[in-house]
């Protein structure tokens, strides 16, 4: 597949390689304010003797309408624009592929430090319903990943590094923009309505960019989402789970993938350490936190399906029994099969089996829809196919020429 590759007209040169979650200081010393959240750059401005409310007058500018120059902040003095201009610059990650498919699915690829291994990737998703209105963003949150999901394209490429703020929310701010570009400044709107925090990485694990991120998706002078439409998705971080409620009110996803420890600790081993037992009590407790007035009236729970392994009967008949006491939503995702991949996607009548049992005790249960095929951006692909490329094929020729060896001498 031939991405296009651009070089977003909205950034420069410079590319950003911090993991600070402060505002991002780049060798030009200037700060980078598309990260900061509204009590950071409220902060900044009395900082520089300037008043509070300003913060909210530039957040407008920057997360609704998508300008990053300083000059065309029309309610700003000028006086204030030239000192922003001087310390200050609001820089979106820089794009390096960009690939709109046939059914409306998005996607971006952006580099975010040098190499092959420094590349994430960002998926919209439009609805499938009838008002076609819902576009899902799929955003990443670290490069790479350390949890080595054995299913999973981007656990096999391990971890890199965490995102910054100005990386996460960027991703947001970049799909947006993507649709309006010829839009004129008083016209535009914001176009995404959900995020999911289902890319690259474990949102958990890069906790204060995330939150500061998703702080701002909630934000009424940024994108002002509803806390439904924000998910953040798990593999189980328990301890995590309870901080988290504590901050922010958000649905929540887990990645269940398997319904007995035995299996989950070969699937998704971080389960080792934070079992299936401490991960539902974890998730009941963050539904409790706001009972019905909040986003958490139930979790979302996620199942790769993978032929053979975690799709039989047997399986749903204890997903039942796991998650009879956890307020749950389940959505059953057909494995995205990836160069390499030890598993295969189970068989759609395999699927709507095991669906039929869970729904027949009572759970909603969906499939999830594949979309985005034609440019490798569904669910679960993200940015492995590009890493795949480079680097890791390079590694997994070398592995398989290696046990071809193996068997040739003993055979
Ligand atoms: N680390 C977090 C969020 C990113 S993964 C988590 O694990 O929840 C986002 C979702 O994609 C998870 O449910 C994950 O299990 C799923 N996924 C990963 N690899 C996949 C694949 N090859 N096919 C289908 N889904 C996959
Ligand atoms: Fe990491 Fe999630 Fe992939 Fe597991 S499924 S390796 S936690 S990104």
């Amino acid at each position: 597949m031939a991405h296009d590759v651009v070089r977003s007209s909205l950034v420069d040169e410079q590319s950003s390689d911090t993991t600070s979650t402060q505002p991002v200081q780049h060798s030009t010393q200037k700060i980078n304010l598309l990260g900061m959240s509204r009590a950071n750059l409220e902060r900044f401005f009395e900082e520089i003797g300037e008043k509070k409310f300003r913060a909210g007058q530039i957040i407008k500018w920057i997360h609704q309408y998508f300008v990053t120059d300083f000059a065309q902040m029309s309610n700003i003095s000028g006086k204030l624009r030239e000192k922003l201009q001087q310390r200050c610059e609001i820089k979106a990650p820089e794009v390096v592929h960009r690939h709109y498919s046939k059914d409306g699915t998005r996607k971006w690829v952006f580099r975010v430090g040098e190499g092959a291994g420094s590349l994430v990737e960002t998926v919209l998703i439009p609805a499938d319903d009838k008002s076609g209105a819902r576009k899902t963003l799929c955003i990443s949150s670290q490069v790479g990943c350390a949890l080595d999901c054995s299913f999973c394209s981007t656990g096999k490429q391990g971890f890199q590094r965490d995102l910054s703020t100005d990386e996460i929310i960027g991703q947001l701010w970049i799909a947006n923009q993507s649709y309006m570009e010829d839009v004129d400044i008083p016209e535009r709107t914001r176009s995404v309505t959900n995020v999911v925090m289902m890319g690259m990485g474990e949102p958990l694990l890069n906790f204060k960019p995330v939150v500061e991120s998703m702080s701002l998706m909630l934000d009424d002078f940024a994108y002002g989402m509803s806390k439904r439409r924000v998910t953040l998705s798990t593999s189980g971080i328990v301890p995590m789970i309870d901080k988290l409620s504590e901050e922010l009110d958000v649905a929540l996803a887990i990645s269940l993938h398997a319904p007995n420890d035995e299996l989950r600790n070969e699937l998704v081993p971080i389960n080792k350490k934070y079992p299936l037992q401490q991960l539902i009590s974890a998730a009941q407790r963050y539904i409790r936190k706001d009972g019905n007035e909040s986003a958490r009236k139930h979790v979302t729970i996620e199942y790769v399906m993978l032929e053979g392994v975690n799709d039989q009967d047997i399986h749903a008949q204890q997903m039942v029994r796991l998650l009879k006491d956890l307020p749950s939503k389940i959505n059953l995702i057909p494995f995205n099969p990836f160069p390499h991949a030890p598993y295969g996607r189970s068989s759609r009548n395999r699927i709507m089996t095991f669906q039929k049992i869970l729904s027949d005790a009572g759970f909603v249960c969906t499939i999830r829809q594949t979309r985005g095929d034609d440019i490798d951006a569904a669910c679960g692909q993200l940015v492995g196919q590009v890493a795949d490329r480079t680097r890791r094929a390079e590694q997994w020729k070398k592995k398989v020429a290696q046990q071809n060896e193996i068997v040739r001498s003993q055979g």
